[in-house]
């Protein structure tokens, strides 16, 4: 019986494991440099076009190694400029990638797993349950395919791409060792040479997760609190049962004290109209982080289908805000971008494979109340073009 080996897939190999991967070929370490700017940096996925290696080591390579990239299926254009990609990984789901273009930069929103196993009560990705995790080459792919996309490959174009945040689909750091590997190929100066300021892991604060984070990258951070006390926190958010507030800060303050340089974190915030947008939560969220060097960003609900939460109104948002403002909160709201597209944070669905019965009923809800939209589609875009309000 003959059985075809599995080929290493080069596109999810960070630079150590490539260079470790070409030690044991027998190869020099510097194959590793010349394939990371190959596809990172050229995007080139056909190891024969690789002109600087000998045809004998890229007949070599054939042999044993590939580049191997998720598929896109579909993709959407907002008459903003954002964009939308239905990515479809490995086990046959879909994820969301967003890009949204400001006067000063485009930040890509990247989703880390199929479906979310932490069920936030306000977010649509938490509705489907758990699907899978994304494999590296899935992870950085998405920003391979943004690039390819935008062209950001063509010589002498500027780069489309300056800021990653990890806020599409799923929990960045249940799905650790992928994040990690894929969040430092894109800060690789072999690579995309992304700046640690702009590469931005979102997290509902898997306590665990974050203090080890300091071993394995200087990323920036996000963390998703919602609520300015426990009690409420539990309720739209199970995450904080199992890791309290007070836990949750004192990592995060750990990790952002281990970097070189001086960052603050950002808390985001979901404003949900009735549930923690009344003034007196404004007030015990200042008190909560009178002492936590950070900086606020409100994130006005984004309605889908399955949820009966609402979207504050302005007036309450502007409160909300003001109050944080008087206390000397740095403040940003997250503008609604890109309605013709549907990917709004939170609204990202995808489409998992194995569906649950959760998601299935959600697909089901969706599909009537879509009404000739882009599929998955609902309201807004509100990935993080943040704007001061
Ligand atoms: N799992 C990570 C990253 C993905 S969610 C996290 O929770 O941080 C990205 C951001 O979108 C989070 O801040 C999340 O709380 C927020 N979000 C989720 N659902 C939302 C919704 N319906 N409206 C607005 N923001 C939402
Ligand atoms: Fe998962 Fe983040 Fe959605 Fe919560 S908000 S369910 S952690 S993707």
């Amino acid at each position: 019986m003959t059985s075809e080996a599995i080929k290493v897939n080069l596109a999810g190999l960070s630079l150590s494991k490539m260079q470790t991967f070409f030690t044991d070929l027998a190869e020099k370490p510097f194959r590793a440099s010349q394939v990371m700017r190959w596809i990172h940096q050229r995007g080139v996925t056909d190891i024969q076009q690789m002109t600087d290696i000998s045809k004998v080591l890229r007949d070599k390579l054939d042999q044993v190694a590939e580049i191997k990239l998720p598929l896109i299926v579909d993709e959407f254009h907002s008459s903003d400029g954002s964009q939308k990609w239905i990515v479809e990984i490995a086990s046959g789901s879909r994820v969301e990638t967003v890009f949204i273009p400001e006067a000063d930069r485009g930040t890509l929103c990247i989703s880390s797993q199929a479906g979310c196993s932490l069920d936030c009560s306000f977010c649509a990705t938490g509705k489907q349950g758990f699907n899978s995790n994304l494999s590296v080459a899935e992870i950085v792919g998405q920003l391979w395919w943004a690039n390819y996309k935008l062209g950001g490959f063509d010589s002498g174009n500027e780069r489309p791409i300056s800021n990653v945040v990890m806020m599409g689909m799923g929990e960045p750091l249940l799905n650790f060792d992928n994040v990690m590997d894929a969040v430092n190929i894109m800060m690789d100066d072999l690579a995309y040479g992304l700046s640690k300021r702009k590469v931005t892991i979102s997290t509902s604060g898997v306590v665990p997760a974050i203090r080890k984070l300091k071993d394995f990258t200087d990323a920036s951070l996000a963390i998703s609190l919602h609520a300015p006390n426990d009690e409420l926190r539990s309720q739209i958010m199970p995450v904080n049962r199992k890791y309290p507030i007070h836990e949750l800060l004192e990592a995060v303050e750990e990790y952002m004290d281990s970097l070189a340089d001086k960052r603050v974190p950002v808390i985001e915030y979901t404003l949900i109209a009735g549930i923690n947008d009344h003034r007196q939560h404004a007030r015990d969220l200042a008190k909560l982080l009178a002492t936590f060097p950070c900086k606020i960003n409100l994130i006005p609900f984004n309605p889908f289908s399955m949820s009966d939460f609402k979207k504050p109104s302005n007036s309450s948002i502007s409160n909300f805000r003001q109050i944080l403002l008087q206390a000397g909160f740095t403040v940003t709201v997250r503008t609604t971008r890109g309605d013709d597209i549907a990917a709004a944070c939170g609204q990202l669905v995808g489409e998992v494979n194995d569906t649950t019965r959760r998601s299935s009923r959600h697909k089901a809800r969706s599909q009537v109340l879509s009404n000739g939209k882009a599929p998955g589609a609902s309201e807004n875009l509100a990935v993080p073009a943040e704007t001061i309000v």
